[in-house]
């Protein structure tokens, strides 16, 4: 299978060269030059035997310039005793025909484990194929989720080092606490002053400074990015739509040959993007439904055909949702105009300089025929954690709140009642204060900090707190990095050792 770049100007090149470079040479994103069938038989037989003999049959046309061997050793790293159940993501059934895929048993309790667990591994093994002896120096710039999932997939990875930048005011007590207590021999956390933009600006500088390279570069060392635009991201994110399908065919979420569809709660576009590629790929999938919250320019876009980008970002409590630029999109653009990549650097040049663009009639129509967009607000999301919390029993985070919004809309508007899955994407426990409120009520916050929080929400619904989460507060801080956007090189020179 061979990569090609969604913008058209660059060769194609093979899995190994489009998880290694990250983004192609022309600014585009690699897709892969077709999409592989999957034959539902064999994928259930694959599904019987576990998830990673279904991650095997699901990746193995993707990776085919990795070996048997190599694929097998990423697929057994990834998806081991890292996460705290063997179905690695179980599908719980609650009512009203809703099945919750549990993205949330990994070492972070986001669903980002599932990438950035198989992701350090394809890296590497990249890197090896291609004959390159550099150690790789992955930068992260974080609002909180992926830089703690970068971290526990690169720790104590040789031939790899990690370092996370997070904005000093941008996380939560329990984010921060995540990161700076982080082990492993080869991981760097610092504090930069400031917002999320900042610490991301500062990362695009370090990737652009030709200096720093070449010092990099004398030393057999290389930059490498985890971001979510990274084909070695997306890929193993395929798998799990199919494993929730025959999960819910198992446990009855739905009949023989019922069709169902898939709710998944969006921020860069790349959780629903990998949903869209299963349904490409043979998965009898209905309809996706992409869920935002107030941050609702994909609900728009689907609605109109028109993005538009220009408009106030608004902080939510579901903070990896406040997205204004959906990188991932482009992939699926690619895909709605036929592949012709002119129509994609058109799209992304009028984004570029003037914040909009507009798909053609046709585009649009086939992006509706595949998506339905909703959103949710903060109160609206509130409201259904209670609701649904107060209806099954069952707890769910406010992103995943989201999601049941939105699905909610959708059946109602549509009238379409197939029965869905529904991408839970993170753990309640990780968003405690949101949820104690909206099950306890706003009383019982009050005077409490986080980890306060996480105790009180564990003895009033019995759970127990996942064990990543459990014991933080007493976790010694290993990490007090800190600097100011401008100082974010020297820190980086003095953590490789390069000044
Ligand atoms: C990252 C994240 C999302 C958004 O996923 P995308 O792939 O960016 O659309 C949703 N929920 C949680 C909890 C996340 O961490």
């Amino acid at each position: 299978m061979e990569y090609l770049s969604t913008r058209g100007g660059s060769e194609p090149v093979s899995s190994a060269v489009a998880i290694k470079t990250g983004l192609a040479p022309d600014g585009g994103l690699f897709v892969p030059e077709f999409l592989p069938e999957i034959d539902l038989t064999e994928a259930a037989a694959a599904a019987a035997q576990g998830y990673r003999e279904l991650a095997g049959l699901i990746l193995r046309p993707f990776l085919s310039d990795y070996s048997d061997g190599e694929l097998g050793g990423v697929i057994e790293k990834a998806y081991g005793g890292n996460f705290d159940t063997p179905e690695i993501a179980p599908v719980h059934l609650t009512g009203e025909k809703m099945g919750f895929l549990e993205l949330w048993h990994g070492p972070t309790c986001a669903f980002k484990d599932l990438a950035l667990q198989a992701l350090p591994h394809l890296l590497k093994t990249a890197v090896a194929k291609t004959g390159d002896r550099s150690e790789i120096v992955i930068l992260v710039a974080t609002s909180g989720d992926t830089g703690k999932a970068a971290l526990e997939g690169f720790r104590d990875l040789p031939g790899t080092r990690v370092i996370v930048f997070f904005p000093d005011q941008g996380v939560s007590k329990i984010q921060e606490r995540q990161m700076t207590t982080q082990e492993g021999a080869n991981t760097h956390v610092v504090a930069v002053e400031g917002d999320f933009d900042k610490a991301q600006a500062g990362v695009k500088r370090l990737f652009a400074d030709e200096e720093l390279k070449t010092a990099m570069h004398r030393q057999g060392m290389a930059f490498s990015s985890a971001n979510s635009i990274n084909w070695g991201r997306l890929v193993p994110q395929i798998v799990y739509y199919f494993w929730s399908w025959f999960e819910g065919r198992e446990k009855g979420l739905f009949a023989e040959g019922e069709e169902v569809n898939i709710v998944v709660p969006t921020g860069n576009f790349g959780n629903i993007l990998a949903a869209y590629y299963a349904k490409q790929m043979g998965l009898p999938v209905h309809r996706l439904v992409c869920a935002s919250n107030k941050n609702n320019v994909l609900t728009d876009f689907i609605n109109t055909g028109f993005y538009d980008r220009r408009r106030q970002l608004y902080r939510t409590i579901s903070p990896s949702m406040d997205i204004l630029v959906s990188s991932n999109l482009e992939r699926l653009l690619f895909e709605l105009v036929d592949r012709d990549p002119a129509a994609v650097r058109g799209f992304m040049g009028r984004l570029q300089e003037e914040g909009c663009y507009q798909l053609g009639a046709e585009a649009h129509a086939r992006l509706q025929e595949e998506f339905w967009g909703g959103f949710g607000n903060d109160e609206e999301a509130m409201a259904t954690i209670g609701d649904v919390y107060e209806k099954y029993g069952y707890l769910i985070d406010t992103h995943t709140a989201v999601g049941v919004k939105v699905c909610r809309d959708y059946r109602e508007e549509t009238g379409d009642q197939r029965p869905a899955i529904i991408a839970a994407t993170a753990s309640p426990f990780k968003f405690t204060r949101s949820v104690v409120q909206a099950v306890m009520g706003e009383e019982s916050c009050r005077g409490k900090d986080d980890f306060a929080l996480l105790e009180a929400l564990s003895a009033f619904t019995g759970e127990e707190i996942p064990a990543a989460l459990r014991g933080l507060r007493e976790k010694p801080v290993r990490h007090r990095l800190k600097t100011s956007p401008e100082g974010m090189k020297e820190v980086t020179g003095q953590i490789l050792g390069i000044n």
